[in-house]
């Protein structure tokens, strides 16, 4: 199966978007370790870091000071502001890595993942869950988020949910972990086997 997800001289870019619980992290985390020339990008945010998060690998957590003077230098590719706090993606970050051929993902949410498709034509690839009740099972389950920041999560999943099944390339329910596990693979394969259109690559026209 190695070689289903090609290493390319150049890495590309992809989207994943889905609520808050959905199993992003969870699906991310196994590719990149089945795949090490897979890896998810990692943000810059004002939000605290959370139990079990690690500096630098889950986030980049920076003060909003450093954030806006982040902003002022121009460092983002896109910026969000999600349940009082700020995200953002590098643009240093992921051009360095895809020149040396690694494949990136961005975990994102949906008005970034607009804003990168639109920049960059990455495919958006948005991941459901099978149910807003599960979803909020999976969210208390984490224990990451109470009260007021899990209704916020649950309320945003809904618009969220909306943008994910009119808007993106490829939707599918992560339910059977091991069912979406093997979509999510197979829409990175087929999306790295897709052939530039022939008049790109034909230098004689
Ligand atoms: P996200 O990154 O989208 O916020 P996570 O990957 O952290 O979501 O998943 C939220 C919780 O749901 C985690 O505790 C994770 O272990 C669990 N989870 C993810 N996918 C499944 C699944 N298919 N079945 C049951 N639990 C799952
Ligand atoms: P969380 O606080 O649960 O880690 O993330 C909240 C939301 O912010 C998720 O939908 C996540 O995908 C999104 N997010 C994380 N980093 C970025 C980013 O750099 N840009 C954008 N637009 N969204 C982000």
């Amino acid at each position: 199966m190695l070689s289903s997800l090609p290493k390319l001289p150049m890495g590309h870019l992809f989207v994943l978007s889905g609520p808050a619980g959905g199993g992003k992290t969870t699906l991310v985390d196994r590719l990149t370790k089945e795949f090490p020339y897979v890896k998810k990008n990692v943000s810059y945010t004002t939000r605290p870091i959370r139990p079990g998060e690690v500096q630098g690998v889950d986030y980049h957590f920076v003060s909003k000071d450093v954030f806006l003077e982040m902003v002022k230098r121009d460092d983002f590719l896109e910026t969000v502001s999600l349940f009082g706090h700020l995200y953002g993606t590098s643009k240093k970050a992921i051009l360095g890595e895809l020149e040396k051929g690694f494949h990136l993902i961005l975990v994102i949410d949906v008005e970034g993942a607009h804003k990168v498709r639109e920049l960059l034509g990455a495919p958006l690839i948005f991941v459901s869950p099978p149910s807003l009740e599960t979803l909020k099972k999976r969210l208390s389950g984490r224990g990451s988020e109470k009260g007021k920041s899990m209704d916020q999560r649950l309320q945003r999943a809904v618009f969220e949910m909306e943008q994910g099944e009119n808007h993106y390339d490829y939707l599918f329910v992560n339910d059977e972990l091991e069912v979406a596990y093997e979509i999510f693979k197979s829409i990175l394969v087929a999306e790295l086997h897709k052939r530039t259109p022939w008049i790109e690559t034909n230098t004689d026209l």
